[in-house]
């Protein structure tokens, strides 16, 4: 059965729940969609029974079929100026065994999650992600990456079959996406100038 998840709430433990939900369905998830009819970017996962609201609503298949997947063009932007990346404690175990370290966290915070059960989540970098090769603009740990690296990232470009779509303002300031009919090399130059230019206004 198809699900979406719930869009981001104001409530910061309820995308933490989501978020630690989600962390325990990686292998479910089959990646983050703009869905027309929502006009909204959401993971959607694919899984066989049950998954409990507020948090997952089921879908049709032909919303699938109409939606435009989110596509990393590598640009390296996020990772490199303003990752905020951050990890559940499960997660931190997981990383620190696939690199064989411990792993230097700016801080970590108890949370209470709406399911009851009480998780550790740990900053591991609000900028530049330690793991991010600059040079060959990868993800070291692509493998076991936290959540949040796989369901939040940049929503400019998408792509549907072999058309790529570039997400515009559209009416009232609601995303739309229109195709890319140019080069892709041009297009990964404009999303990390876009992204840069974000990065340091929103830096003072
Ligand atoms: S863990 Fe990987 S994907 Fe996530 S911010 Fe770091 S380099 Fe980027």
């Amino acid at each position: 059965m198809l699900y979406r998840t719930s869009t981001a709430s104001t409530s910061k433990v309820f995308n933490l729940t989501l978020l630690s939900l989600l962390s325990r369905l990686k292998d479910r998830i089959i990646g983050v969609f703009y869905l027309p009819r929502l006009r909204t970017v959401v993971p959607l996962l694919d899984y066989p029974g049950r998954l409990p609201r507020p948090f997952f609503y089921p879908i049709e298949e032909f919303e699938l079929s109409n939606a435009i997947e989110m596509t990393c063009l590598k640009c390296g932007a996020c990772c490199e100026t303003r990752s905020g990346v951050f990890a559940f404690e499960n997660e931190l175990l997981e990383i620190e065994q696939y690199i064989g370290n411990r792993v230097n966290v700016e801080h970590c915070e108890n949370i209470r999650l709406l399911t009851g059960e009480s998780t550790r989540v740990c900053t591991i970098a609000s900028g530049k992600c330690p793991f991010y090769d600059v040079d060959t603009r990868q993800c070291a740990i692509h493998r076991v990456k936290p959540i949040i690296c796989r369901v939040f990232f940049c929503t400019l470009v998408g792509k549907k079959g072999s058309r790529v779509y570039v997400k515009v303002r559209g009416p009232q300031g609601a995303p739309l996406y229109v195709e890319w009919t140019s080069d892709i090399a041009t297009l990964r130059k404009k999303v990390r100038s876009f992204s840069l230019r974000l990065a340091a206004r929103s830096s003072f």
